[in-house]
């Protein structure tokens, strides 16, 4: 089957990789210079232009990587034709693109989550007052898409204050936002992909999100992530299923919309149980590329039988063992801006059963040379029959690469393992 993947980075990368084990024809598009079978002038965003693409190339089947493309309606534009779009219309996918609209539907159909209240942008007095209530200690969730910059998790009303401050001035035109109460507990990402009715997971995942060890610095699209999570045992996954993901699951199937896509539920799991954060309507960026290498079972095979309605019959297998994925970094990321352009060596190095997963990368001067063109330039990933052989693994792989400032985080999958009280 010829399958096109929309989107340029590692995660896009792990789907084409895991799509042609199962014996796709993979396209990217635009995709970059790591990923085999890319299509750089295609913009992902240019539906008629990837529409044109599919009929030349006789593609049946589109995967959209990322929310931004779903957000634009992707899979409401190819519905009239005869190409199959594996993700949500863009009514469903405001499940992960409105944070206000996804709270209502949690509370709706009874999805344990965290208290919240919505406000509108002229109504920041009563925010405060309301944030005042529960001593600051309050999340607030900007509205809209916002790249992982629209959620401020505060200790204190000055951090209410200043998180609701520069979303004001962050925001020329009206919006609205969410008051979280703020829960603690580890958090978990749990993926799976439904057919609207029925849903088969993938292996339980954590991200890193902060830049340095210790979940210190500045937010990222995710340092680094592992899987499956050890303690997230059955005991705990039960509750997860009971609260969380089957609430869900009515929900979807009362709604008139159509979800068959992947869906990620952002766990914490709390004194109180598990709680969901936020809903993401495709794979999780780095999670992806350490859960489709875990996955034994045909990834070509499950999509199909979501977009046929036929989950019930079709059951997923995981490899055995534990897989960690460590991002390489540009030195300066997430800042705004920060140098690239800068050759990648040691690629050729890395064991043969290593995985590298590349994201942000260009095409340098001589012919096949990679150079840095992003902040999150790849991803090792690595295998133990033990979560620390992985981790270990990956640490001695990552070592082998090498660009100018490039950065890692050295504490992935080694969190410690929380003591889950109820
Ligand atoms: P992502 O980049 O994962 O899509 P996002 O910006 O859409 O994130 P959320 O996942 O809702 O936002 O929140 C980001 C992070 O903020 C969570 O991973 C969690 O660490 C923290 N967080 C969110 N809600 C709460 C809460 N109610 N209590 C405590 N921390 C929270």
């Amino acid at each position: 089957m010829n399958v096109v993947i929309l989107g340029s980075g590692a995660r896009e990368h792990a789907l084409a990789w895991k799509l042609a084990q199962d014996g796709a024809t993979v396209h990217v598009l635009p995709g970059n210079p790591g990923i085999p079978g890319s299509v750089p002038s295609i913009d992902a965003l240019d539906f008629p232009a990837v529409q044109q693409f599919c009929q030349e190339h006789d593609v049946q089947l589109i995967v959209p990587g990322s929310e931004a493309t779903l957000a634009a309606g992707v899979t409401d534009f190819f519905a009239q034709t005869d190409i199959r779009v594996f993700g949500p219309t863009r009514q469903a996918a405001a499940l992960e693109s409105s944070k206000v609209w996804s709270k209502n539907f949690m509370q709706r159909h009874g999805v344990a989550t965290g208290q919240a209240w919505t406000f509108r942008s002229d109504q920041v007095t009563e925010a405060l007052a309301k944030a005042a209530e529960l001593e600051g200690r309050v999340v607030v969730k900007y509205d809209g898409l916002a790249a992982g910059k629209g959620v401020y998790v505060c200790s204190s009303q000055d951090e209410v204050k200043a998180a609701l401050d520069e979303l004001v001035d962050l925001h020329t035109d009206w919006f609205s936002f969410l008051l979280e109460e703020k829960l603690v507990g580890p958090e978990i990402s749990v993926m799976g992909a439904t057919d609207g009715n029925r849903i088969r997971l993938l292996a339980t995942s954590q991200d890193h999100k902060q830049l340095r060890a210790g979940d210190q610095g500045p937010n990222t699209g995710g340092m680094g992530a592992y899987c499956p999570v050890p303690f997230a045992d059955d005991n705990v996954m039960a509750e997860v299923r009971r609260d969380i993901i089957e609430p869900t699951m009515r929900g979807l199937n009362a709604s008139q919309f159509d979800f068959k896509g992947f869906i990620y539920f952002g766990i914490m799991l709390t004194p109180n149980g598990p709680k969901l954060l936020e809903y993401n309507t495709r794979l999780g960026d780095p999670e992806a590329e350490v859960l489709l290498p875990a996955m034994q079972s045909s990834l070509l095979d499950l999509i199909t039988a979501a977009l046929d309605g036929d989950l019930a019959r079709h059951d997923v297998w995981q490899r055995p063992g534990h897989y960690a994925g460590v991002v390489l970094a540009s030195g300066g990321y997430p800042a705004p801006k920060f140098p690239t352009g800068f050759p990648i060596t040691g690629l050729d190095q890395l064991a043969p059963e290593t995985l590298v997963f590349l994201g942000g990368v260009k095409a340098g001067a001589e012919a096949g040379q990679l150079v840095t063109g992003g902040g999150r330039v790849l991803v090792v990933v690595t295998h133990g029959d033990e979560l620390n052989d992985a981790v270990q693994q990956a640490y001695a792989e990552i070592k082998k690469i090498s660009f100018q400032d490039a950065y890692y985080r050295s504490d992935i999958g080694q969190r410690p393992s929380p003591i889950l009280t109820r």
